[in-house]
Protein backbone atom coordinates (compact mmCIF):
# COMPACT_ATOMS: atom_id res chain seq x y z
CA UNK A 1 0.00 0.00 0.00
CA UNK A 2 1.30 3.38 -0.98
CA UNK A 3 0.78 5.10 2.07
CA UNK A 4 2.82 2.74 4.41
CA UNK A 5 5.83 4.49 2.41
CA UNK A 6 4.83 7.96 4.86
CA UNK A 7 4.45 5.63 8.36
CA UNK A 8 6.86 6.37 10.65
CA UNK A 9 6.03 3.78 12.68
CA UNK A 10 9.22 2.47 15.21
CA UNK A 11 11.12 5.19 14.08
CA UNK A 12 12.70 7.90 16.84
CA UNK A 13 12.52 11.45 15.71
CA UNK A 14 14.80 14.40 17.28
CA UNK A 15 13.19 17.72 16.56
CA UNK A 16 15.30 20.76 17.81
CA UNK A 17 13.33 24.14 19.02
CA UNK A 18 10.05 22.03 19.73
CA UNK A 19 8.26 23.64 22.21
CA UNK A 20 6.26 25.61 19.57
CA UNK A 21 6.17 26.84 16.62
CA UNK A 22 6.92 24.93 13.54
CA UNK A 23 9.45 22.76 15.49
CA UNK A 24 5.97 21.61 17.40
CA UNK A 25 3.85 21.31 14.47
CA UNK A 26 6.41 18.97 13.06
CA UNK A 27 6.80 17.12 16.30
CA UNK A 28 3.11 16.77 16.54
CA UNK A 29 2.78 15.25 13.21
CA UNK A 30 5.69 12.96 12.96
CA UNK A 31 4.21 11.40 16.19
CA UNK A 32 1.28 11.09 14.54
CA UNK A 33 2.57 9.29 11.90
CA UNK A 34 3.84 6.80 14.13
CA UNK A 35 6.88 8.49 15.27
CA UNK A 36 8.77 8.67 19.06
CA UNK A 37 9.20 12.19 19.08
CA UNK A 38 12.11 13.69 20.89
CA UNK A 39 11.27 17.67 21.63
CA UNK A 40 13.85 19.57 22.50
CA UNK A 41 14.26 23.75 23.50
CA UNK A 42 16.24 25.64 26.13
CA UNK A 43 12.72 26.41 28.27
CA UNK A 44 12.03 22.99 30.56
CA UNK A 45 8.89 24.38 31.42
CA UNK A 46 7.83 25.30 27.83
CA UNK A 47 8.75 21.33 27.12
CA UNK A 48 6.86 20.25 29.53
CA UNK A 49 3.83 21.38 28.48
CA UNK A 50 3.98 20.37 24.81
CA UNK A 51 4.92 16.87 25.92
CA UNK A 52 2.20 16.36 28.38
CA UNK A 53 -0.10 17.55 25.21
CA UNK A 54 1.35 15.29 22.69
CA UNK A 55 1.53 12.03 25.28
CA UNK A 56 -2.21 13.07 26.35
CA UNK A 57 -3.24 12.24 22.65
CA UNK A 58 -1.47 8.68 23.01
CA UNK A 59 1.93 9.95 21.19
CA UNK A 60 5.41 8.71 22.37
CA UNK A 61 7.39 11.40 23.34
CA UNK A 62 10.46 12.17 25.62
CA UNK A 63 12.00 15.58 26.05
CA UNK A 64 15.91 16.51 25.85
CA UNK A 65 16.56 19.74 27.01
CA UNK A 66 19.96 21.63 25.34
CA UNK A 67 21.29 24.67 23.84
CA UNK A 68 21.83 23.58 20.27
CA UNK A 69 25.00 26.30 20.26
CA UNK A 70 26.92 24.42 23.37
CA UNK A 71 29.10 22.00 21.97
CA UNK A 72 29.19 19.96 24.88
CA UNK A 73 25.33 20.42 25.62
CA UNK A 74 24.75 18.92 22.29
CA UNK A 75 26.99 15.72 22.34
CA UNK A 76 25.44 14.99 26.35
CA UNK A 77 21.91 16.21 24.93
CA UNK A 78 21.78 13.63 22.47
CA UNK A 79 22.79 10.66 24.00
CA UNK A 80 20.07 11.49 26.65
CA UNK A 81 17.62 11.53 23.83
CA UNK A 82 18.90 7.96 22.60
CA UNK A 83 19.25 6.67 26.49
CA UNK A 84 15.59 7.42 26.86
CA UNK A 85 13.99 6.78 23.36
CA UNK A 86 16.80 4.75 21.56
CA UNK A 87 18.49 5.54 18.19
CA UNK A 88 17.67 8.70 16.67
CA UNK A 89 16.94 7.59 13.41
CA UNK A 90 15.40 10.95 12.30
CA UNK A 91 16.64 14.58 13.01
CA UNK A 92 14.87 17.85 12.28
CA UNK A 93 17.32 20.77 12.80
CA UNK A 94 14.42 23.35 13.36
CA UNK A 95 15.92 25.70 16.49
CA UNK A 96 16.52 28.88 14.83
CA UNK A 97 16.05 32.63 15.54
CA UNK A 98 15.87 35.98 13.88
CA UNK A 99 17.59 39.42 14.59
CA UNK A 100 16.41 42.07 12.75
CA UNK A 101 18.57 45.75 12.09
CA UNK A 102 20.82 47.50 8.89
CA UNK A 103 23.54 46.00 8.35
CA UNK A 104 25.54 49.07 8.68
CA UNK A 105 24.42 48.90 12.20
CA UNK A 106 23.92 45.05 12.79
CA UNK A 107 25.88 44.83 16.75
CA UNK A 108 28.67 41.69 16.13
CA UNK A 109 26.60 39.95 19.12
CA UNK A 110 23.98 39.49 17.23
CA UNK A 111 26.17 38.13 13.94
CA UNK A 112 27.73 35.63 16.45
CA UNK A 113 23.92 34.90 18.38
CA UNK A 114 22.03 34.25 14.88
CA UNK A 115 25.32 32.30 13.17
CA UNK A 116 25.49 30.41 16.47
CA UNK A 117 21.60 28.99 16.37
CA UNK A 118 21.22 29.01 12.79
CA UNK A 119 24.12 27.42 11.55
CA UNK A 120 26.83 26.55 14.36
CA UNK A 121 23.71 24.27 15.82
CA UNK A 122 23.15 22.07 12.69
CA UNK A 123 26.58 20.96 12.18
CA UNK A 124 26.94 20.41 16.39
CA UNK A 125 23.61 18.20 16.35
CA UNK A 126 24.12 16.48 12.80
CA UNK A 127 27.69 15.53 13.55
CA UNK A 128 25.96 14.23 16.77
CA UNK A 129 23.16 12.42 15.71
CA UNK A 130 24.94 11.18 12.40
CA UNK A 131 27.61 9.26 14.06
CA UNK A 132 24.88 6.64 15.09
CA UNK A 133 23.25 7.02 11.67
CA UNK A 134 26.32 5.91 9.91
CA UNK A 135 26.88 2.75 12.13
CA UNK A 136 23.65 1.79 11.74
CA UNK A 137 23.20 2.55 8.15
CA UNK A 138 20.31 4.45 7.47
CA UNK A 139 18.58 7.64 8.91
CA UNK A 140 16.90 10.85 7.59
CA UNK A 141 18.25 14.72 8.70
CA UNK A 142 15.71 17.53 7.59
CA UNK A 143 16.95 20.71 7.99
CA UNK A 144 14.43 23.72 8.64
CA UNK A 145 16.12 26.60 5.72
CA UNK A 146 13.72 29.11 4.34
CA UNK A 147 13.10 31.21 1.04
CA UNK A 148 15.73 33.36 2.56
CA UNK A 149 18.11 30.22 1.52
CA UNK A 150 17.54 31.47 -1.91
CA UNK A 151 15.91 35.02 -1.71
CA UNK A 152 18.07 38.52 0.07
CA UNK A 153 15.65 41.07 1.94
CA UNK A 154 16.95 44.22 3.75
CA UNK A 155 17.18 43.99 7.61
CA UNK A 156 18.21 40.44 8.03
CA UNK A 157 21.80 39.84 6.20
CA UNK A 158 22.75 37.45 9.50
CA UNK A 159 19.57 35.50 8.96
CA UNK A 160 20.14 34.91 5.24
CA UNK A 161 23.55 34.53 5.27
CA UNK A 162 22.85 31.19 7.64
CA UNK A 163 20.03 30.18 5.51
CA UNK A 164 21.82 29.97 2.97
CA UNK A 165 24.24 27.96 4.59
CA UNK A 166 21.86 25.67 5.92
CA UNK A 167 20.93 24.70 2.02
CA UNK A 168 24.37 24.58 1.29
CA UNK A 169 25.39 22.37 3.81
CA UNK A 170 22.06 20.12 3.34
CA UNK A 171 23.81 19.60 0.01
CA UNK A 172 27.57 18.80 1.25
CA UNK A 173 25.96 16.35 3.82
CA UNK A 174 24.16 14.50 0.99
CA UNK A 175 27.26 13.87 -1.15
CA UNK A 176 29.36 12.75 1.86
CA UNK A 177 26.66 10.77 3.28
CA UNK A 178 24.12 9.17 0.76
CA UNK A 179 26.47 5.94 0.32
CA UNK A 180 25.12 5.50 3.95
CA UNK A 181 21.68 5.13 3.00
CA UNK A 182 21.28 8.76 4.86
CA UNK A 183 19.05 11.29 3.24
CA UNK A 184 19.91 14.91 4.26
CA UNK A 185 17.18 17.32 2.86
CA UNK A 186 15.56 20.66 4.19
CA UNK A 187 12.20 22.53 3.88
CA UNK A 188 12.20 26.12 2.89
CA UNK A 189 9.10 27.69 4.88
CA UNK A 190 7.62 30.95 3.30
CA UNK A 191 6.11 33.42 6.07
CA UNK A 192 4.24 31.23 8.52
CA UNK A 193 2.42 32.55 11.43
CA UNK A 194 4.66 32.07 14.29
CA UNK A 195 6.08 33.66 17.57
CA UNK A 196 9.00 34.13 15.59
CA UNK A 197 7.00 36.50 13.26
CA UNK A 198 4.16 38.89 15.59
CA UNK A 199 5.36 41.88 15.20
CA UNK A 200 5.27 41.23 11.29
CA UNK A 201 1.56 40.07 11.48
CA UNK A 202 0.63 42.84 13.25
CA UNK A 203 2.25 45.08 11.39
CA UNK A 204 -0.23 45.94 8.61
CA UNK A 205 1.87 47.39 5.82
CA UNK A 206 4.47 44.28 6.17
CA UNK A 207 1.13 41.54 6.42
CA UNK A 208 0.04 42.77 3.09
CA UNK A 209 2.98 43.09 1.51
CA UNK A 210 3.29 39.25 2.46
CA UNK A 211 -0.71 38.65 0.93
CA UNK A 212 0.51 40.37 -2.22
CA UNK A 213 3.87 38.80 -2.90
CA UNK A 214 2.80 35.20 -2.17
CA UNK A 215 0.71 33.51 -5.00
CA UNK A 216 -1.16 31.78 -2.02
CA UNK A 217 -2.02 35.25 -1.22
CA UNK A 218 -2.15 34.34 2.42
CA UNK A 219 0.40 33.81 5.35
CA UNK A 220 1.28 30.34 5.84
CA UNK A 221 0.07 27.83 8.83
CA UNK A 222 3.01 25.85 10.84
CA UNK A 223 0.91 22.54 9.67
CA UNK A 224 1.19 23.23 6.43
CA UNK A 225 4.91 22.52 7.02
CA UNK A 226 3.86 18.80 8.43
CA UNK A 227 3.35 16.94 5.04
CA UNK A 228 6.86 18.05 3.71
CA UNK A 229 8.26 17.21 6.86
CA UNK A 230 6.39 13.50 6.99
CA UNK A 231 7.85 12.93 3.05
CA UNK A 232 11.83 13.78 4.04
CA UNK A 233 11.18 11.43 7.40
CA UNK A 234 9.80 8.60 5.75
CA UNK A 235 10.60 5.77 3.56
CA UNK A 236 8.74 7.78 0.17
CA UNK A 237 12.09 10.09 -0.04
CA UNK A 238 14.50 7.68 0.02
CA UNK A 239 16.25 8.40 -3.15
CA UNK A 240 15.17 12.44 -2.44
CA UNK A 241 18.66 13.72 -1.23
CA UNK A 242 20.62 17.31 -0.98
CA UNK A 243 17.15 18.68 -1.71
CA UNK A 244 15.19 22.06 -0.26
CA UNK A 245 11.52 21.85 -1.02
CA UNK A 246 10.00 25.21 -0.63
CA UNK A 247 7.16 25.21 1.30
CA UNK A 248 5.91 29.02 0.41
CA UNK A 249 3.13 29.36 -1.09
CA UNK A 250 4.60 29.72 -4.59
CA UNK A 251 6.60 32.81 -3.21
CA UNK A 252 9.73 32.15 -4.31
CA UNK A 253 8.64 30.75 -8.20
CA UNK A 254 7.62 34.69 -8.94
CA UNK A 255 9.22 37.53 -8.63
P1 LIG B 1 9.88 30.26 17.12
O1 LIG B 1 10.61 31.48 17.58
O2 LIG B 1 8.40 30.20 17.31
O3 LIG B 1 10.52 28.96 17.80
C1 LIG B 1 11.90 28.77 17.81
C2 LIG B 1 12.19 27.56 18.66
O4 LIG B 1 13.61 27.35 18.67
C3 LIG B 1 11.73 27.72 20.07
O5 LIG B 1 11.06 26.52 20.44
C4 LIG B 1 13.02 27.87 20.87
O6 LIG B 1 12.86 27.25 22.13
C5 LIG B 1 14.02 27.13 20.00
N1 LIG B 1 15.39 27.62 20.16
C6 LIG B 1 15.86 28.86 19.88
N2 LIG B 1 17.16 28.94 20.21
C7 LIG B 1 17.50 27.73 20.72
C8 LIG B 1 18.70 27.20 21.26
N3 LIG B 1 19.82 27.94 21.33
N4 LIG B 1 18.72 25.91 21.69
C9 LIG B 1 17.58 25.15 21.61
N5 LIG B 1 16.42 25.60 21.12
C10 LIG B 1 16.38 26.88 20.69
O7 LIG B 1 10.28 30.08 15.60
P2 LIG B 1 9.56 29.41 14.34
O8 LIG B 1 8.77 28.23 14.77
O9 LIG B 1 8.93 30.49 13.57
O10 LIG B 1 10.85 28.93 13.51
C11 LIG B 1 11.35 27.62 13.53
C12 LIG B 1 12.37 27.47 12.41
O11 LIG B 1 11.75 27.78 11.16
C13 LIG B 1 13.57 28.41 12.51
O12 LIG B 1 14.74 27.74 12.06
C14 LIG B 1 13.21 29.54 11.57
O13 LIG B 1 14.33 30.23 11.09
C15 LIG B 1 12.51 28.76 10.47
N6 LIG B 1 11.63 29.56 9.62
C16 LIG B 1 10.53 30.21 10.14
C17 LIG B 1 9.72 30.93 9.30
C18 LIG B 1 8.50 31.63 9.79
O14 LIG B 1 7.87 32.34 8.99
N7 LIG B 1 8.08 31.47 11.04
C19 LIG B 1 10.01 31.06 7.86
C20 LIG B 1 11.19 30.34 7.43
C21 LIG B 1 11.96 29.62 8.30
P3 LIG B 1 13.48 27.79 23.53
O15 LIG B 1 13.24 29.25 23.56
O16 LIG B 1 12.75 27.01 24.56
O17 LIG B 1 14.92 27.42 23.50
Amino acid sequence: MSLSLFSLQGKVALVTGSGQGIGLAIAEGLSEAGAHVVLNGRDRAKLERAGDMLARAGRKVSISTFDVTDHEAVAAGVAAAEAQAGPIDILINNAGMQRRGAFLDFPVEGWHEVVATNLHSVFYVTQAVAKGMVARGRGKIVSIGSVMSELGRPTIVPYTATKGAVKMMTRGLAAELGKHNIQANAIGPGYIVTEMNKALIADEAFSGWVRSRTPAARWGETGELVGAAIFLSSAASDYVNGQLLMVDGGMTAVV
